[in-house]
């Protein structure tokens, strides 16, 4: 087995005929996996019968992607709801629990039908594209108790690659230390936050993060990655630190490659982006609702309504990977605004604020005027600025790229933001 330090992270696919898939097999493949899991749970699932029989639905209804939009979208709030009426499960369970390896609990509480053999894909596929590599010595800080992430998904997924995992769970920051520099682990598995608590700790023992420790490679998830955050430990510990996206009940959705270019949809998944309103399909580059599907028996949750908003892209990956990608994800549907058709998140306005170091206070004002949308940008500046109508342009063009829509920028003076102001004031009237 090659060594960490001379081993090639860069290059290789975990399951390269899937993920090089051209568009138009991928379409296939889906499509065909997507019949016979309909198929299989409208026979062994009775919650997905009951939603199927309500519609007016049969399997033969559903026949490609664009079909999935028939079936209506299973929110978290239903699971709850259903589990309560018929426990355990609420009938979304596709085998008799005795055929079940584990049961897991979510908070909420919800149960989840854990697996019979794992032999999901994504967040292996998401760790081997982050650089991860067979013979990784990986500390796993993802909590083992009650909850699937840790023990199910990426323990397994680290087996899977050919990795040795460390069970370390959450907590233990000191331990977690010694472990790391003991075994001279190269992969770290959880949280961005938690790792940050790990490198203050180990310099606080002392130790220089690049010569006493090892770590190579940094998969994190359940949390919100800032680039600053990213760049300040990769360059702490001198390593590569990429993220996942997933729920515990659908598991992988999206994974970032070396190029860091929005997240891979897994092979397994089928993931719409659909307005949360309708349920209908919004094409790519629009930002609505992550809905999914996995082809998963045990658990076959079709049409899965995430609550998170992101933006689909097809544009090509230079890594090779042929699959959809999530560009980020936005925030939740229930904070977001409906801009001239389109949605608009806290999240968005937050990104395109900090491009700009200079910018001290902001607000979005959304108005209407002659029966249409208007948006505007107030920022207030941290000092002024020698070109003032350069710097809006900028900001202006900023809004168009990660918006999608037009919006304009109005500089006003320092204090004129109210404190503690909703950072989007919507003030459309609608008669
Ligand atoms: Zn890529």
């Amino acid at each position: 087995m090659p060594k960490p330090e001379v081993m090639d992270r860069t290059a290789g696919f975990f399951k390269k005929n899937l993920e090089t898939m051209l568009h138009k097999k991928r379409i296939e493949y889906h499509s065909q996996k997507l019949r016979g899991i309909v198929q299989y749970a409208y026979k062994n699932s009775l919650a997905f019968k009951n939603k199927m029989d309500s519609a007016g639905l049969k399997p033969k209804d559903i026949q490609t992607i664009k079909d999935l939009e028939k079936i209506p979208i299973t929110k978290k709030t239903e699971l709850m709801e259903l589990q309560k009426k018929n426990p355990p499960f609420g009938g979304f369970e596709g085998v008799p629990i005795t055929e079940m390896r584990r049961i897991f609990i979510s908070p909420g509480p919800l149960y989840e039908p854990g697996e019979a053999d794992y032999s999901e894909l994504g967040w292996a596929q998401g760790m081997y594209a982050g650089g991860f590599r067979p013979g990784d010595i990986t500390i796993n800080t993802f909590s083992y108790h009650m909850v699937p992430f840790a023990l199910q998904m990426v323990d397994n997924s680290l087996h899977m690659i050919g990795c040795i995992s460390i069970p370390m769970g959450v907590g233990n920051t000191e331990q977690q230390v010694h472990i790391l520099k003991d075994f001279k682990a190269t992969g770290y598995c959880g949280t961005p936050s938690f790792l940050l608590n790990i490198a203050e700790k180990a310099e606080e023992m002392g130790l220089n993060l690049k010569k006493d420790l090892n770590l190579r490679v940094a998969f994190v998830a359940a949390e919100m990655l800032p680039e600053s955050l990213r760049s300040k430990l990769e360059e702490k510990f001198g390593m590569v630190m990429r993220q996942a996206y997933g729920t515990a009940d659908i598991r992988c959705l999206g994974y970032e490659c070396l190029k860091k270019n929005g997240m891979h949809v897994p092979d397994d998944k089928i993931v719409e982006i659909v307005d949360p309103n309708t349920g209908k399909q919004l094409g790519p580059g629009k930002t609505g609702e992550i809905v999914a599907t996995t082809f998963d028996k045990v658990y076959p949750l079709i049409r899965f309504g995430t609550g998170d908003l992101s933006i689909l892209t097809e544009t090509p990956c230079p890594c090779g990977r042929t699959s959809p990608r999530l560009v980020k994800i936005l925030g939740r549907v229930d904070q977001a605004t409906k801009v001239r058709g389109l949605f608009v998140h806290p999240g968005q306005v937050n990104e395109v604020v900090s491009r700009y170091p200079q910018i001290a206070n902001y607000q979005l004002v959304l108005k209407r005027k002659e029966d249409k949308d208007e948006m505007m940008l107030r920022v207030e500046l941290k000092e002024e600025v020698s070109q003032p109508e350069k710097l809006g342009h900028e900001i202006e063009q900023s809004i168009r790229d990660v918006m999608k829509i037009r919006g304009d920028v109005e500089f006003v003076s320092n204090g004129v933001i109210p404190e503690g102001a909703k950072k989007i004031e919507d003030q459309r009237t609608w008669e």
